[in-house]
């Protein structure tokens, strides 16, 4: 189906679509593609963003006959990005587009299906996952290639495969994965057929790679305003209890008299409550309190249940994941820290030591997301009225504490190993007792973070050192 998108109503009864502006660099990729005598489009996922008004990706893609060798000597600068399915970068002045040549299945058997590049630009949109996704366009002629109603799907907001679901889930079962990510994005309808088939196949995605769904994961969080629908979905087809079923038995967990939701909802809340970019941030939401399951016990004083130590159970369980998913070293120690300090917070009436000793405790370089984290936890509890007021307060509270800079580290110390070596003491553990005593006493009183006071407490505290010179002072 061919629909001129230059005209106010391409699909006919549907609403406007506003014109798809297309960056010039792309429109010259193509017309050097064409003029070398192969067909060329703009394809995907940028279409579909385009119709919607939604913010495009950077790089462009686009869908050519030509053969990716051809590619390479068509442009002067080009980069492999998938050679081994027929991607090349192409670099032009003010973007880059990726250029792959159709493809059509041979033979599909999850990710192992056989491709060969083909000719036929229909047959490249059939391979396509929704049809929301298998839309081409052609700049030149500024028509809008739609032959599986991908037009008609968008305008009714509903997210359809291409072709029968059952087989396309089991070609690939990261397309169950994607297509909760476009229904949270878009705010799509699941036709029942669809949500059968992804209950179906939920077994499939346990075989996907950790690398896979942790980038997928990662899209939804930071693609969807309200992430929660994509793991509503995942979790009414069985998926979520595949993927992180981690989270899948935080549902029915009912907390105590300040928690009206159970741990899974209340966690989905404050997702959706950690603003959008701040995406990592919502990762750590999603992990925050999945200790609360092991870590329920009834507190007959109370009368209550509690959840002594969920912090740190759950700080154990965010390592865990993370890993399973292949999250880098350094993403995973971040998470695991802000979950474990997500319930370490000081009073208000504290002294600044015991602000300075949080500080240390926490990381300094942890506050500004802790504080976020706090915000939506407390968003993300129906009962309790939000105390942004106080919560603003703490943060800039435990900032003013940070400028004034007394030290919260051993390197923060005005000395160091050198000092203790001229103070005669043989390098070795004792170093690090010594000057970690040190910090604890400068938290508690920064006017003693001095040279030569330090020096003083260093020597009391090494005690008498064989073939130590004399001290400046004589002692
Ligand atoms: P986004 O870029 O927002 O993640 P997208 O749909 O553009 O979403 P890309 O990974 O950029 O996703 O892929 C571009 C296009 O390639 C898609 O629009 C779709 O047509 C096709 N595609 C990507 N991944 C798959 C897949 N797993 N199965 C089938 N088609 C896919
Ligand atoms: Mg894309």
């Amino acid at each position: 189906m061919l629909i001129r998108n230059s005209s106010p109503d391409p699909a006919g009864g549907a609403p406007d679509w506003p014109p798809i502006h297309l960056p010039e660099h792309v429109v010259s990729v193509i017309g050097t593609l064409r003029g070398a005598g192969h067909q060329a489009y703009v394809v995907g996922g940028v279409i579909r963003d385009a119709l919607l008004g939604a913010p495009t990706e950077p790089v462009m893609d686009v869908a050519t006959s030509a053969l990716p060798e051809e590619v390479q000597r068509l442009f002067p600068r080009t980069h492999p990005v998938g050679l081994e399915h027929g991607t090349v970068g192409v670099r032009a002045d003010d973007g880059t587009v990726e250029v792959t040549t159709f493809r059509a299945d041979v033979e599909t058997f999850g990710r192992k299906a056989r491709v060969r590049f083909g000719n036929d630009l229909r047959e490249d949109l059939a391979r396509r996952d929704f049809t929301i996704n298998a839309l081409a366009f052609d700049p030149e002629t500024r028509e809008l290639i739609d032959p599986f109603g991908g037009l008609s799907d968008l305008a009714a907001r509903v997210l359809r495969t291409v072709g029968d679901a059952r087989r396309r889930f089991a070609e690939d079962y990261l397309r169950i994965l994607r297509g909760a990510r476009f229904a949270a994005r878009f705010d799509l309808e699941v036709p029942d057929d669809v949500r059968d088939a992804m209950r179906e196949s939920a077994e499939g995605t346990r075989s996907l790679s950790g690398e896979r769904v942790r980038d997928e994961l990662m899209k939804t969080l930071a693609q969807a305003e309200r992430p929660s629908a994509a793991f509503r979905l995942l979790r009414e087809t069985g998926v979520l209890e595949e993927i992180l079923p981690e989270l899948e038995a935080a549902f029915g967990v009912e907390q105590n008299r300040w928690h009206p939701d159970d741990v899974g909802e209340h966690t989905l809340l404050v997702v959706d409550a950690v603003p959008r970019r701040h995406s990592f941030l919502r990762l750590v939401a999603l992990l925050h309190d999945l200790g609360k399951p092991a870590a329920k016990t009834w507190d007959p004083a109370r009368q209550d249940y509690v959840f002594r130590g969920h912090d740190e159970i759950g700080a154990r369980m965010a390592r865990t994941i993370l890993e399973r998913l292949r999250f880098p070293r350094r993403d995973i120690e971040r998470a695991a820290g802000l979950v474990r300090a997500h319930m370490d917070l000081f009073p208000m009436e504290s002294g600044d030591a015991a602000v300075r000793r949080w500080l240390q405790r926490v990381g300094e370089e942890n506050v500004r997301d802790l504080f976020r984290l706090h915000v939506a936890d407390w968003a993300g509890n129906r009962a309790k009225p939000q105390p942004a007021r106080e919560l603003r307060a703490l943060y800039r509270r435990a900032r003013e504490v940070a400028a004034a800079r007394g030290a919260l580290k051993v390197a923060d110390l005005a000395i160091g190993g050198d000092e203790l070596r001229s103070l005669g003491l043989p390098p070795g553990p004792r170093y690090r007792e010594i000057l970690s005593a040190l910090l604890q006493r400068v938290i508690d009183d920064p006017s003693l973070n001095q040279r030569e006071t330090l020096l003083r407490e260093a020597r009391l505290l090494a005690g008498p050192v064989a073939g130590a010179p004399l001290s400046p002072d004589g002692r």
